[in-house]
């Protein structure tokens, strides 16, 4: 459920705020996020997980903006981060390290050094090198470092080839196989004590049986490593839940903790690592209809967002539904359109064949599920500044990342002078 819906003139609005009114204060492309939809979903998760010893980590990593992150901290969320700038941002949102997990396959020395300092929850490793870097730091440091391994269960699941990581032909993770072993060899380590085993098989996740073929393997691993004698006090089961985008319905949240249960049980201290579930239908993206463009075969609807503002599209092939901001007349016929961005690439194709109200310049489109993996994409490529993001609540909104001036943009660069260029470019 979210909070974008028609008013009575029939104009679409983010709870109390009409889209057009933002589009004029703040232009297009913009990001409008709605406040109520992300606490609604925060809490509908915290319902499923009802009678479970549960701590939801939202991901960072769907959307880091920091006025998303302390709305989430405010409702008690911890933090899945995968950098020193995630992990930065986190504890500046006011989430308590012992609510962060770090996650990732390519952690620093540096960023390793600031989640000790930080005594987070636990680290989630995927390699022994990487765990002998986590042991060095935490010696250096007079510390101990929490680690689980992320083991790699080798199922396959997830929306795209690109998002699913729970195979064994991804970089992510220890084989299961391996991991006894390697948690043998954890425990020897002083500057490492182990708390946990940690399990992430992919992204956009809609059908509930690879969950639960991966959590019925982590149970399993669980007891063998408590029979090992490791104290193994937190599950941490990783995010990917689908949500729904278009017609296609997202994972009921009923079936998924269920699965949890049945598996995992109720005992253990669980780690929940959701973004797209929390993020994803509380935000659209917000666009003028710039040009139209026919032919005797296609209608182009050229707006000013593109790939660079939403990359998702081109990146994964995914489908953003997109919404006329006024809507027409319920006899007002439908046609189909190609809804593209400026950008000077092929790939640049919001959607095909979509069936749109007949559309002119200066029209607004939105399209919906873009605040998960939407902003916190968006380049600069083609010279086009940052999208800017805005949070709605109520009938209040607020610009929570601004669109950077051409002056900020360039002013990371620095001119450099080559050497005179001394080539006989005579005939
Ligand atoms: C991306 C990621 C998540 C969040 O995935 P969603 O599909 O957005 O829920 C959680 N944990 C890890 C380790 C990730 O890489």
């Amino acid at each position: 459920m979210h909070h974008f819906h028609y008013d009575q003139a029939g104009i679409l609005c983010a709870e109390g705020v009409p889209l057009p009114d933002i589009a004029r204060e703040v232009g297009t492309p913009v990001y409008v996020y709605a406040a109520a939809t992300l606490r609604r979903h925060y809490r509908v998760f915290q319902d499923a997980l009802d009678g479970l010893d549960s701590l939801i980590a939202y991901s960072l990593k769907a959307n880091p903006n920091l006025s998303v992150l302390r709305l989430l901290a405010d409702l008690g969320a911890g933090a899945d981060v995968v950098s020193g700038g995630e992990l930065d941002r986190a504890l500046r949102a006011g989430i308590p390290g012992e609510r962060i997990v770090f996650s990732g396959v390519g952690k620093t020395e540096g960023e390793i050094g600031e989640a000790v300092a930080a005594d987070i929850l636990q680290f989630n490793v995927e390699s022994v090198a990487e765990l002998e870097v986590i042991n060095r730091v935490a010696c250096e440091a007079n510390r101990s470092a929490p680690i689980a391994f992320r083991v790699n269960p080798d199922v396959t699941a997830g929306g795209h080839e690109k998002i699913a990581t729970g195979h064994r032909h991804t970089k992510f993770g220890v084989p299961i196989a391996r991991s006894r072993e390697l948690y043998a060899r954890a425990r020897e380590m002083p500057g490492i004590v182990v708390t946990g085993i940690d399990v992430h098989i992919g992204s956009q996740i809609l059908d509930v049986a690879p969950f639960r073929t991966a959590f019925r393997a982590v149970a399993e691993l669980a007891g063998d490593l408590r029979a090992d004698g490791h104290d193994i006090r937190i599950i941490d089961v990783g995010g990917g839940i689908g949500v729904p985008y278009g017609d296609q319905p997202g994972l009921p949240l009923g079936t998924y903790a269920d699965a949890v249960r049945d598996t995992l049980g109720m005992e253990t201290r669980l780690v929940f690592e959701p973004g797209r579930l929390i993020v994803g239908n509380a935000g659209m993206l917000v666009s003028s209809v710039l040009y139209m463009k026919e032919d005797s075969e296609r209608r182009f609807v050229i707006l000013d967002a593109a790939m660079n503002d939403l990359l998702r599209p081109t990146l994964y092939g995914a489908h953003h539904q997109p919404f006329a901001v006024t809507k027409p007349g319920a006899r007002a016929s439908q046609h189909p359109c190609d809804l593209v961005g400026p950008v000077c690439e092929s790939g640049d194709v919001f959607a095909e064949d979509a069936l749109m109200p007949l559309l002119a310049p200066g029209d607004l489109v939105a399209f919906s599920t873009a605040g998960a993996y939407g902003a916190v994409m968006a380049s600069e490529y083609n010279s086009r500044p940052l999208v800017p993001e805005v949070m709605v609540s109520g009938d209040r909104f607020g610009i929570i990342r601004r669109r950077p001036t051409r002056e900020e943009s360039l002013s990371l660069e620095v001119p450099f002078d080559a050497e005179p260029d001394t080539a006989d470019c005579s005939p």
